[in-house]
């Protein structure tokens, strides 16, 4: 029987020794940080949901040595091994796939990364997937059998949401997972100048809600989860009628978080469903208060009318995690003493602070590579959103990547981490009267 090893490399990096010292000091930083190293990596699992059953398959999380995963991979014996891999992780997924390759299993290796940089990726794999995995997979396992695996494949067409199979949740290793995650739409309506994930993968679809509430019942059976991320970029950004899908969220009994823009909070409406649906949770992203990025439409707003927007759906019981991005064009050591102030003064239930990190694929990239700007000494595995890998036009990039650090200790120092998680629990407590 052909088997396949399905091998990703998500959750976040760190680069520095001293960022990730200081990471592990903040509380408010590593929580997170462990968070997303939990999270599934739900494309692979996908995929394993559209392998035949006459393929045996095993989910290899990364191991705490590369020897020991690629020990673990090999083990399997597979027929080929499939990659996942975001940009800071890429080089880590190369020298793995190196390895394994040398020992005779062919690699494959899918992601963002690949699709924006496949003649790279290429040079340390048998094959590269160019876009949604779902639409070559069936190909890529039929070659992968026949030892005529072609090096590149590209899906020329967006894959049908409503073809998507049940991931193969079961394959994840046994033990609690703090969350699990479902897809409920893949890309966005709007096209941030920074942001890769909206728009890589085709353009803004929606999962039929009833495959939705079949991937939540099998979280239920198979992990028992009752905490759910939902893996979307912006969910309620496609506007429309969004009743199905909470009654949906509603009838799972799951808890769950998701990320949404600020104008969630104009639609009284959607806010107390929400509430009745289980969120509790929404990612919110502020970005900048000195640049409004190419390609934000709607969600640009300003900084007051967010933060009240912000105010009314903490008022229905759902906390707002309040996103920051430092170092746009207009930042100053400043800007920087003034976001730290903002975020002390501001009633946020949590925030993530990260640096603008130019993804190759995005707009950000393309304009910043025509200027000259980006860094040429530093190369994908600085691109963790912890490094500066540009030239800021108002700093030098060493007095941003200084500024940045002071900034997440003051804004992560017990006290605040302390007040943030008080006034969750209030907000999540309010809920109950809401
Ligand atoms: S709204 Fe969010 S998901 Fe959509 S393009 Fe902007 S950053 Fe990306």
């Amino acid at each position: 029987m052909p088997h396949i090893a399905l091998v990703p490399f998500t959750g976040l990096r760190v680069r520095e020794q001293s960022m990730r010292e200081l990471g592990m000091s903040l509380p408010g930083l590593s929580t997170r940080a462990t968070e997303i190293a939990h999270l599934p990596a739900l494309g692979l699992l996908t995929l394993a949901g559209l392998t035949p059953d006459d393929w045996t398959q095993s989910y290899h999380e990364s191991a705490t040595s590369k020897s020991l995963l690629v020990d673990s991979i090999i083990a399997t014996k597979p027929t080929v091994a499939a990659f996942s891999a975001l940009t800071a992780s890429i080089h880590e997924a190369y020298d793995v796939a190196d390895e394994v390759r040398q020992a005779g299993i062919p690699v494959v290796i899918g992601g963002l990364h690949a699709t924006t940089c496949s003649d790279e990726v290429r040079q340390h794999c048998d094959a590269v997937v160019i876009g949604e995995g779902e639409s070559v997979w069936l190909q890529i396992l039929s070659d992968a059998a026949a030892g005529t695996l072609q090096p590149v494949y590209r899906a020329d067409a967006p894959f049908e949401l409503a073809r998507s199979p049940l991931p193969r949740f079961d394959l994840l290793p046994a033990g609690a997972r703090p969350r699990m995650t479902v897809q409920t739409q893949r890309g966005c309506p709007f096209a941030c100048d920074f942001c890769g994930a909206s728009r890589l993968l085709g353009p803004f679809r929606r999962k039929p809600v009833e495959l939705i509430a079949r991937e939540l019942r099998a979280i239920r059976q198979v992990n028992g989860s009752r905490l759910v991320e939902l893996a979307d970029d912006n969910t309620f950004a496609g506007g429309g009628d969004h009743s199905e899908l909470l009654d949906a969220l509603a009838g799972s009994k799951i808890k769950y978080f998701t990320e949404a823009d600020w104008r969630i909070g104009l639609n009284q409406e959607l806010l107390k469903r929400l509430a009745l649906s289980g969120c509790v949770q929404v990612l919110v992203g502020i970005e900048s208060l000195v640049h409004v990025h190419g390609g934000m439409g709607a969600k640009a707003s300003r900084i007051e009318q967010m933060m009240e927007a912000i105010a009314k759906i903490q008022a229905h019981g759902i906390a707002v995690i309040g996103c920051f991005i430092v170092g746009s064009d207009g930042e100053t050591r400043e800007s920087i003493d003034a976001l730290a102030k903002f975020i002390i003064d501001a009633d946020l239930a949590d925030i993530q602070l990260t640096l603008l990190t130019p993804f190759p694929g995005t707009a950000l990239y393309a304009r910043l590579k025509k200027q000259g700007r980006l860094l040429a000494d530093r190369d994908w595995t600085h691109y963790t959103l912890f490094d500066v890998t540009y030239q800021p036009d108002r700093m030098s990039a060493c007095e941003l990547e200084t500024a940045f650090r002071e900034l997440i200790t003051t804004v992560f120092s017990d006290a605040l981490v302390a007040r943030r998680s008080r006034r969750k629990r209030e907000i999540w407590k309010s809920k109950r009267t809401v």
